[in-house]
């Protein structure tokens, strides 16, 4: 049984909350509020999010920007790569003009599949169903199954309003959010209570997620120390962008020391070699204790630098 897309999408325009993204379907602010919201709450975004459509109200004033502006209105927000994406998409699409369809955003940086179909089917009107962890644990109750991404994935494109794609995903969505939430949903107030397979017992379902292998990395780093000074570098990625770290070298040479580290299912083994002062790199800089001690270093380059007794344990 197709769960009722009327009653869900009735239930939507009665209850959604009210975010500014919500009152428009021009697609240069759906696309700027889609980029902000990938990694940071909706909460959050609000206030960022009409500061930047105040200083860039279209996407040529975005494209003739300085970098270093956009980064500047993004502070605060994290995760600066989508900053960068979204300036070089800008350059793209004042050029050509916005895509239409899910592949057409999928080719610019920083959109992938979920942004994609959302901003095709908000501003667009297609028929783009978006999966994210929201509309899995809907679909997963409704139709009673443990986690199955595929299943998924065809339920959600057999399911999505053919007239309203982007509010039904919307809707699905802020059900999730808001009555289907992980524990305790709240199953009498919601729209689709009569269709739910899964609401004698919704916790259970889609049950667990499968917890990834933990896989074990050697790396190994130099301590390059110059005149009472350290060398470190500055990363560039979408997890630790703008954070500072020793710089990687083969594992060869003197060891200073060892150190044990863990990101998520990630075991690192790192090696401290002793390094040697050469050309600095653009990115790179030589820091002091009490400057080094200050900076946002990684984790593991704060305990590196108090294996080698850089940085004192009670001000490192
Ligand atoms: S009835 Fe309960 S479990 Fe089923 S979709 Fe609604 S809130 Fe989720």
């Amino acid at each position: 049984m197709t769960p009722s897309r009327r009653r869900l999408l009735s239930w939507y325009r009665r209850n959604r909350r009210d975010f500014p993204w919500r009152r428009t379907t021009a697609p240069y602010a759906i696309w700027v509020s889609e980029i902000m919201a990938q990694q940071t709450r909706v909460g959050v975004v609000v206030a960022y999010y009409e500061r930047f459509l105040k200083r860039f109200p279209d996407v040529r004033t975005l494209a003739r920007a300085r970098l270093q502006t956009v980064l500047g209105h993004w502070s605060g927000l994290g995760y600066y790569r989508r900053a960068r994406h979204l300036h070089a998409s800008a350059k793209i699409l004042a050029r050509e003009g916005f895509p239409e369809t899910e592949a057409g955003w999928r080719a610019l940086p920083g959109v992938g599949a979920y942004t994609a179909a959302a901003i095709a089917s908000i501003a667009f009107g297609r028929r783009a169903a978006v999966v994210d962890g929201n509309v899995e644990r809907v679909l997963c109750r409704l139709h009673r199954l443990k986690r199955d991404p595929r299943r998924v994935r065809e339920l959600a494109d057999a399911w999505i309003s053919p007239s309203s794609p982007g509010d039904h995903n919307q809707a699905v969505m802020e059900l999730g959010a808001t009555l289907c939430t992980p524990r305790a949903p709240r199953c009498r107030e919601c729209p689709l209570v009569a269709d739910c397979l899964g609401r004698a017992a919704p916790e259970r379902y889609p049950g667990p997620k499968p917890r990834p292998a933990t896989v074990r990395e050697r790396r190994a780093v130099a301590f390059v120390r110059r005149d009472g000074r350290v060398l470190l570098r500055q990363l560039d990625g979408r997890r630790l962008d703008g954070l500072w770290d020793l710089p990687e070298t083969a594992p060869k040479g003197e060891v200073l020391g060892r150190v044990r580290h863990s990101i998520l299912d990630r075991r690192l083994e790192i090696t401290i070699h002793r390094g040697r002062a050469g050309r600095t790199r653009a990115g790179a800089g030589w820091f002091g204790p009490r400057r080094a001690s200050a900076l946002a270093l990684t984790a593991s380059a704060r305990k590196c630098l108090r294996a080698v007794g850089f940085l004192d344990e009670s001000v490192g």
